[in-house]
Parts: structure tokens; C-alpha cells; sequence
């Protein structure tokens, strides 16, 4: 089992060559964020991902999490490790000064949560969850609450939940039944939520959960869900702890992966009814809880880049070790390395290829998310607001159901003992496949990508980034080196089957809605395979200039790998473009009573 080693200069290529760091840190508040900052950031970050929460992971994975009376235990050594992380400081780190964070910009936060992910996913989901529920409550929340609740909840010395699943409402969320009854002040929750992600557990000494529910008279589907923040131990106005609120987790689910993080079943109101607070308006909560789950899609499309990287890392190193067959063209030779072997070679290569490209397109978005968000000029921001609302669905989409295959290929390399839960590869496989259900499933993402980020716009957002995308084939084209070129064609057929595939879609979306809804998918993974090209191409041409630099190692290889993307998986743009252009009547065809 190989430990894990943050890929520090593929990150900061990704920053400062693809996403732009420079244009982020000049960026009105980022006065402190200088490149050595950034640089010893990810320098600290490194060591605490590889040094704590690595060694772990495996634990975690083999003893999971125990529930008894209520009381969730977690795994040998995640309770000390969550209190070395808060007292460090990483769990403030991407926060808003406001309330005790750092307000680093998202593209250095991105990549430091990228390392909190591939060291440990389970442990990871805390935090994630923890200042997804910051962000609803800061957005949203009543002055009285930010000011009870932030604070410990930046800090880490409380975590956060999300409670939107209840047994009849997973991907349609306007089946939610539980209730909130007003009284005074407050309002008295009651219902049962599943799946709730480090709903009980004994890291902190408080859980604020954010609860979807229905109001006495709300109307029926999504525009009467509410959202409440739900304390498991009331909060005295002093912020000391008060009475246990009426909510208990009743017990965790045994699941396929990330056993270090509970997923709890949590009962609300048994008794009295539990003590909630409005968050935002009454009726408008799934608005509020789109703050939170926006900011949860793109990290969880981040867990597809972090948790590829740990499984070809551990491939990696077997590879190296492992000796196996003569090398071809030399029968009867001494046994070799297996990564001598070509076949070897090319699943390497594939997963290292998708996975820089899967960070390059994570860390961009991050830079729209900060340009968004603080750029000084208003059309600019609402331009990159335009292009994160795009990328949000493709990173999360696209970038999990690599990890699945680059996960499964991890496995591949090993051979047998891949299959062997001993050796490790397993458990990154295990971790990967929740990571296209939660937070919206892959055919959810895609719905919302071709409906409300392309046809309501008429692919104004797509546009955008194919202009971005045509300097980039020109630039191939002046730079007239032959490798460029071959990249350059090979973007340039990718570019088309996006703009064709578009076009389609925005003919079919009114007209013919079923068909587009059956091409959703392949148009998600044609974006992201195409996006993520076209950033290994500009990746490719910064690279070709400084091969002879005294980087020239790390250069090269980023050349040779944007040349593989460019032959092996833009290809495969092609096959996304035929199925939704010619494909949607033959996923419709059968008959329900034929399959
Ligand atoms: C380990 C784990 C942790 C979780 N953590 C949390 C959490 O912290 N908080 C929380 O609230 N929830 C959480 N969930 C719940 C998770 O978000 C849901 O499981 C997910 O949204 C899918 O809902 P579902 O399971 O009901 O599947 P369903 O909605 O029943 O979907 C089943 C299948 O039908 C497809 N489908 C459904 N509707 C459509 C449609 N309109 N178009 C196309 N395809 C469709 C789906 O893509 C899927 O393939 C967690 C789940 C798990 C397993």
C-alpha cells in the first residue's frame, strides 16, 4: 500500500499556467496572497495530507464507524487527527474573514482540499459539509444565527450537515414530507432524513445540521420546502451549549465505501419536535440550499480528480516494483518492471492524461468561482459567473465518472493482488463509486447542465468557451511545432463535435424533450472531454517553451501527456457527438415490457 504524495507541481502548473493565479491574487482582497504564500500553503498542506490523514485512511476504510445508543464512535485516530486539523487552521482556511476563516481565493483553497480528499476522502467530508452549511448560513441566515453559529462552525470546533434525503425524495426533492411547525421564535422540526454524511459522530462537541421541511401551509412540490438550522445541542445567547435538541441518529448504513465517514439515518422531533431557525425565506429553502449544494457539486467533482491521483499513485508504485514477463521483442529475456510493458504504459498514461486534465478544469473553474465573485468589473463578473454555472455540472459529472474508470483501471495494473483488499487499490475504487450518486447523480448533473446552463441560454455560456477555445487552436497552429499540431487537430475535431452537439441540442431541447434528455450524459462527458483538452493544449503550448528550462523534466512530460490526451481520449469526442446527434431513438425504441 503506497502512501500518499501531493503532486505539488502538477497543482501549481494547473494554478498559475492554466487557471490564471496571478489574475486571482491581483484581485481586490487578495493584496496578502502572494506566490510564496501560495507555495507554502500547499508546502504545509503536503505534509499534513501525507504525515495525517494518509496513514488513516486505510484504517478508516477497515474499521469503519460504530453506532450505539445514538452515539456514533468514529475510527481509531480520525478524532486526534480532526483536532490536529482544526488547530492548525485548515478547516478555516477557505472561509470568510468575516467570521474567523482565512478568505483564501477558491483556487487555493481547491487545491488544498484536493490533497485533504486523495489522503483521506472520508475524513474530508466534514469539512466539506461543514462549510457547505457556513455558506448557506452566511448567505442566508439571520444576523443572530451567523453571529451564534459561524464562528465555531469556521473554526471546525462544531461541523455541519446536510439534511435534504428522506426515503420517497432523493433526486426530486419537492417529495420532502418532514415538517416544521412554527412557535414563537422558532419552529419545531419532525421527520426522518437518510443518508445524512457525518450526521453523529465524536470529533466535535456540536452538530449544526441545515434540514429541509415543510411549513403547515406550504403548496406541494419545490416551492414549499424551507430550510432550518437545527442544532443537535441548543445554543445558549452567551454561545455556550444548552439543552440536547429532539433529533437522534438512529442508526448508520454499512456501506460499499468511505466506512470512515458515518452516513447516518436521523430521526427529528420524536418527542416535543426539534427546535429550528428559518434560514432565508419561508418556501425559498431550496434556493438557500443551492448555495450549499453548488459549492458541494464542484467539491465533490474535486474528490474525482483527488481520489484518481491516490489510486495512480498506489498504481504507479506497483508498477515500478512488480516484475513480470520479458520485455517485448525480447522472448526468453529477463522478466522487467511491469510498467515496461506497453499495455501497462498505455493505462498509465491514460490515467495520468484524464487526471491533469480533470484538475486543470477543477482549478479553472475555482479561478471563475474567485473572478465571479471579486472581479472589480460587473459585466466580467457576470461573465465568469456565467462560465461557473457551466462548469459546475462538467466538473462534477465528468470528473467522478473518470474516477470510476481510473479507479477501476488502478486495480487493472495490479493484476490479482489489485483485486486483494490488502493492497489498497481496492478501497480507492470502493471510495470513488458514491462520488457520481451524491450531491446529484451523474444523470442529474446532466439535466441540469443541458437545460437550465445551455438551452435556457441558448448556448450563449458554450459559445464563450469555444471562442476561448478557437485563440487556443490558433495559437497551436502559430506555433508551428509539429507536436502542437497533432494536439491542435485533435482539439479542433473536438471543438467541432462540441459545436455540432450543441447546435443539436438546442434544435431538439423544446421540440423533442425526451431525446435530448437521453443524449444529457454523452453531451456532459463531451463537454468535459473537450474542455479538459483544450486545457491540456494550452497546457502543452506554455510547456513547449520551456523544455530547456531547469524544469524541463516536469515540462516534457506535460507535453507528451497533452499529445496522448490528444490521440487517446479527444477522440472520444466523436463517439459522445454520434450518440446525441444519431443516438436518442434507439435508447427509447424498446418498449418497457422488452427489457
Ligand atoms: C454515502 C451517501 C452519502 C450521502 N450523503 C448525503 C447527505 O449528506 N445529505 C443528503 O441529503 N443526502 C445524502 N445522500 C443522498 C444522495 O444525495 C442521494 O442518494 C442521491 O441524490 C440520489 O437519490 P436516490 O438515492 O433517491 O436515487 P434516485 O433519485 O431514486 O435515483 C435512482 C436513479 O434514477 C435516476 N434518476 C432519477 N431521477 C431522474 C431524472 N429526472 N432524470 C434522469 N435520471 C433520473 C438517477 O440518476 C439514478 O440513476 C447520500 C447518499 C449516500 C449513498
Amino acid at each position: 500500500m503506497t502512501t500518499y504524495v501531493a503532486p505539488t507541481r502538477d497543482m501549481l502548473f494547473a494554478m498559475n499556467d492554466l487557471a490564471g493565479l496571478a489574475e486571482i491574487t491581483a484581485l481586490p482582497g487578495n493584496d496578502e496572497v502572494t506566490p510564496d504564500l501560495v507555495e507554502a500553503i500547499l508546502d504545509e498542506a503536503a505534509k499534513f495530507a501525507s504525515e495525517v490523514l494518509a496513514p488513516i485512511n486505510a484504517q478508516g476504510d477497515r474499521q469503519g464507524c460504530q453506532c450505539k445508543d445514538g452515539e456514533v464512535t468514529t475510527a481509531d485516530g480520525f478524532k486526534a487527527a480532526y483536532s490536529k486539523f482544526i488547530e492548525s487552521g485548515w478547516n478555516a482556511m477557505p472561509a470568510s474573514p468575516d467570521f474567523g476563516g482565512q478568505g483564501l481565493p477558491s483556487l487555493v483553497s481547491t487545491a488544498v482540499l484536493e490533497m485533504w480528499k486523495a489522503s483521506n476522502m472520508a475524513f474530508s467530508l466534514c469539512q466539506m459539509l461543514t462549510l457547505g452549511a457556513v455558506a448557506a448560513i452566511a448567505h442566508h441566515g439571520r444576523e443572530q444565527d451567523k453571529q451564534l453559529y459561524l464562528p465555531k462552525m469556521v473554526s471546525g470546533e462544531w461541523t455541519g450537515t446536510m439534511n435534504l434525503t428522506e426515503s420517497q425524495a432523493g433526486s426530486d426533492l419537492s417529495a420532502v414530507r418532514s415538517k416544521a411547525r412554527p412557535e414563537g421564535d422558532h419552529y419545531r422540526i419532525s421527520g426522518t432524513k437518510i443518508f445524512i454524511t457525518w450526521g453523529e459522530h465524536d470529533m466535535a462537541e456540536n452538530i449544526i445540521h441545515m434540514v429541509l421541511a415543510r411549513l403547515p401551509d406550504a403548496p406541494e412540490g419545490t416551492k414549499g420546502i424551507s430550510l432550518f438550522v437545527v442544532p443537535k445541542f441548543l445554543v445558549n445567547a452567551d454561545g455556550s451549549l444548552g439543552e440536547r435538541n429532539d433529533l437522534i441518529c438512529a442508526s448508520i448504513e454499512h456501506k460499499m465505501g468511505i466506512h470512515g465517514s458515518p452516513t447516518a439515518v436521523m430521526a427529528f422531533g420524536e418527542n416535543e419536535g426539534a427546535i429550528g431557525y428559518l434560514v432565508g425565506e419561508a418556501n425559498r429553502g431550496l434556493a438557500c440550499m443551492f448555495t450549499m449544494m453548488n459549492h458541494a457539486r464542484l467539491n465533490v467533482g474535486l474528490e474525482g480528480v483527488a481520489i484518481s491521483e491516490r489510486a495512480y499513485q498506489q498504481a504507479l508504485g506497483y508498477a515500478r516494483e512488480r516484475v513480470q514477463s520479458s520485455p517485448i521483442g525480447s522472448p526468453g529475456g529477463a522478466p522487467v518492471a511491469i510498467i515496461r510493458h506497453p499495455d501497462v504504459r498505455r493505462m498509465l498514461m491514460n490515467m495520468k492524461a484524464r487526471i491533469e486534465a480533470m484538475r486543470a478544469l477543477a482549478y479553472f473553474t475555482a479561478a471563475q468561482m474567485d473572478k465571479a465573485h471579486s472581479h472589480p468589473d460587473p459585466d466580467e463578473r457576470r461573465k465568469r459567473q456565467t462560465i461557473t454555472d457551466l462548469l459546475t455540472p462538467v466538473v462534477k459529472g465528468w470528473c467522478t465518472e473518470n474516477a470510476i474508470d481510473i479507479t477501476s483501471t488502478g486495480i487493472q495494473v495490479h493484476g490479482g493482488v489489485g483485486f486483494i483488499e490488502e493492497t489498497g487499490a481496492c478501497q480507492h475504487m470502493r471510495d470513488a463509486r458514491i462520488t457520481t450518486i451524491y450531491e446529484g447523480t451523474t444523470g442529474i448533473q446532466a439535466n441540469d447542465l443541458i437545460g437550465r446552463k445551455v438551452a435556457r441560454d441558448k448556448g450563449a455560456a458554450v459559445k464563450l468557451l469555444l471562442d476561448e477555445m478557437n485563440a487556443t487552436l490558433a495559437a497551436l497552429d502559430a506555433a508551428g511545432d509539429k507536436e502542437l499540431r497533432v494536439i491542435g487537430e485533435s482539439l479542433q475535431g473536438g471543438t467541432l463535435a462540441l459545436e455540432q452537439a450543441t447546435e443539436w441540442l438546442l434544435a431538439n431541447y423544446d421540440r423533442n424533450p425526451a431525446s435530448a434528455a437521453a443524449g444529457a450524459v454523452p453531451y456532459l462527458k463531451l463537454c468535459g472531454t473537450v474542455m479538459g483538452g483544450w486545457l491540456m493544449a494550452r497546457a502543452a503550448v506554455v510547456a513547449t517553451t520551456r523544455v530547456s528550462t531547469a524544469d524541463a523534466d516536469f515540462h516534457r512530460a506535460k507535453v507528451v501527456t497533452a499529445r496522448f490526451y490528444a490521440e487517446h481520449v479527444l477522440p472520444e469526442a466523436q463517439a459522445y457527438r454520434q450518440a446525441i446527434v444519431n443516438g436518442a431513438s434507439s435508447v427509447l425504441a424498446l418498449e418497457e415490457s422488452l427489457f
